[in-house]
Formats: C-alpha cells, structure tokens, sequence
C-alpha cells in the first residue's frame, strides 16, 4: 500500500538544529549558542505569566488585541497592521504557507537566518541563496538573483549568524529594484540592539506600499524565547492574508501577558541594551588581543573566525570550549565552517570564555 506523501519539498527540508543547554557530566554549562538575553526576562514579565497561569483553562484572545494596542503605542504603528506569532519564526513560516506555490523562489542571503529555506521548502517553493560580500548581505547580488519565480525575499537586517547589516539607504534601493508583486521581508530580530544612525528596521518602507513587511521578536533583547512571542507590521493586504493562514490561538495567553509587561519595562530593556553595547565590543577586543577576527557585528553576539590549521580550526575551538563547560554555535550549517557565534552573555561568563580561548590559543589543554 502506497503510504501517504508530503507535498514537494517537505522531505528536502534538512531540519533547523537549535542551540544545545547540555553537556555531559558538566554541571555548570554555560550557554552561549541561542543569541538569548543576558540578563533574562523583565521581573514584570515573570510575574504576568506567573499570573496568566492561574487562568490556564481559558482560551486566549485570539486577535491578541492588548498587545496589539501595545506594540502599535510603543513603535508608533496602527495595531491593524500588526500580526502575532508564536515567535517570528511562525511568521515566517506562514508568510511562505500564505504566497508561496511549488515552482515559486524564496531569495535569501547565502549566510541568511537557517528558517528562510526550511520554511520555502515547507511550502513547497525553491530557495535560493544570493552570495553575500564580506559577510554581509549584497544588493546587487540580490537583486540579480531576481527571476519570474521570485515571490519573496527574506533578509534578516542585522543578520543572524554574521551580526552585520545594510542601511536604510541600501534597503530602499534593494526595494525599488524589486519587481512589484515580490514580497520583501524585512526580518529586524535583532532591531532593538542596533545603535548604528543609518540603520532603519523597516517601518518606512511597510508604510510605503502593499509590497514590504518586517518581523520582529520577543525573544532576544526582551529575553523571552522559551515563551515563543513574536510579530509582524504589513500592509493591510498582507495582514489579511497572515490572519487567514494562521491558528486561531496561535499565541498563548502566558505569552500575550508577558509580552505586554516586557514591553512596558522599559528601564529593563535599556538595561539588556546597555549590558551589549559594554560586552559586545568588549568581547570582539578580548578576542582581538588573542589573534581571534570577528565580524562588525550590530547584534548581541559576535561571529568569531578562526584559521583552518588542523588543531587550531573552528572544530577544536568548539571541542576545547565543549571540554570546558561552554557551550557556543557551530556554524557548518551556515556555511562558515571556520567560524564559531558567540552570544554575549554576561560579563563572568565572557571572562570565563576568553579565558578558555586563550589558553586554547597557546594550545594548551582543558582549563580546570
Ligand atoms: N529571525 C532571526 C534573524 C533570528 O535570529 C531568529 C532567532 N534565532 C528568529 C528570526 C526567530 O526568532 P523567534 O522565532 O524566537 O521569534
């Protein structure tokens, strides 16, 4: 008997690997791998879920109309633009469910965020990688990777795992020379870590058409990824669509709750932002000082290149850091197999990793 097949695609889809909590025999590990918040969550957020779970048994809301009216209050945003996700990553999966047929393109970056192919793939569609220019995405070369086929372009700005971006003035030009009927997706995860001023996360260029939209996230400045938060602006037509393809309740009332206290606390939020802008190039210095490159990064971690001398390669690094209780990401899969990410994570575990790469720097064996 024939066994039911998935629709084209779906087998081709190499499974997202997340960052791992756990390392054999090691009590304390220290986990640098998933690009979560130092600090964690807001107290406020703590105790709004904590109170939400006294009310398990009710349904949330599902048009997530509070957060909704806060998110478009803080950003300055109509809420009727605004779609919620359980994560960005939802989003993205249901961006490509809701435009993408199979024989469609889905253009992204050749070291993009690793969800842009699974999710075209899911769908049925072709992704395709446009090659990037110093680690960093390329207009040019995304634009000339435009064919018939194309239906969406993802860019992750800044981008994960490279931590670099294109300005504001870059994605305006990237948009102008997109075909119309091409939705771009302006993927601003990481927005609320950039200070750069000739940064944009994307509003103005939603505001300007039917054809832009941009994501964001609850999970990395406002540390709230195990809730699974995330959101969309778009144009009205846009939004319509997302709304039809998604569950009902596809964001938990804990979640609804905890969000809208995140947002609120703000003097937590600058916090998390003051802690990265202090360690991050504090970090890319320490590294320097040790022979270690890393990428211009505007996000909350580094990309960390290392030479590819047996011993001295990415693999041991990840191997030697491993043997010492830290965990960071290896990034094969992305296509940079000499370099390691590395999330900032508080100032004792920074000192306790550069520390650990020293010593693997001069080739000695684990620290104790
Ligand atoms: N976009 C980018 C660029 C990311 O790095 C991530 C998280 N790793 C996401 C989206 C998805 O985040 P979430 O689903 O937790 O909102």
């Amino acid at each position: 008997m024939a066994a039911p097949q998935p629709r084209p695609g779906v087998l081709q889809v190499k499974p997202y690997i997340g960052g791992e909590s756990q390392l054999p025999g090691i009590t304390r590990v220290i986990k640098l791998a998933s690009n979560e918040s130092a600090l964690g969550p807001s107290p406020h957020a703590i105790e709004a879920a904590r109170a939400d779970a006294e009310v398990m048994h009710r349904y949330p809301d599902g048009d997530a109309i509070e957060l909704r009216k806060a998110l478009g209050a803080h950003h300055g945003l109509d809420p009727a633009q605004i779609v919620c996700g359980a994560g960005s990553d939802e989003i993205l999966h249901l961006i490509c469910q809701g435009y993408c047929s199979p024989g469609d393109e889905v253009l992204y970056t050749k070291h993009g965020f690793a969800i842009y192919p699974v999710a075209a793939q899911a769908s049925g569609a072709t992704p395709v990688a446009a090659p990037e220019v110093n680690l960093t995405a390329s207009v040019d070369n995304l634009l000339a990777a435009v064919t018939p086929k194309t239906k969406i372009v993802f860019l992750a700005n800044p981008n994960n795992p490279t931590g670099t971006y294109i300005s504001a003035d870059e994605l305006k030009r990237l948009r102008a020379g997109l075909p119309e009927h091409v939705l771009f997706v302006i993927d601003s995860a990481y927005a609320e870590f950039v200070g750069a001023n000739d940064y944009s996360a994307g509003v103005e260029l939603v505001n300007a058409g039917e054809n832009t939209m941009m994501t964001r996230t609850f999970s990395k400045i406002y540390a709230m990824g195990g809730m699974r938060l995330g959101w969309a602006y778009c144009p009205p037509n846009v939004a319509d669509v997302l709304n039809r393809v998604r569950g009902p309740f596809n964001v938990t009332s804990a979640a609804l709750a905890a969000g809208k206290a995140a947002l609120e606390d703000k003097a937590f939020v600058a916090l998390a932002r003051e802690h990265n802008d202090y360690w991050r190039p504090w970090l890319a210095d320490e590294l320097a000082k040790i022979g270690i490159t890393t990428t211009p990064s505007v996000a909350n971690f580094v990309l960390a290149r290392f030479p590819e001398a047996a011993g001295r390669d990415a693999k041991s690094a990840d191997a030697f850091l491993r043997k010492n209780g830290i965990i960071v990401r290896a990034m094969g899969g992305y296509h940079l197999p000499d370099c390691l990410r590395i999330t900032i994570g508080t100032g004792e575990e920074l000192r306790l990793l550069v520390k650990a790469l020293t010593e693997f720097q001069k080739g000695n064996g684990a620290i104790q």
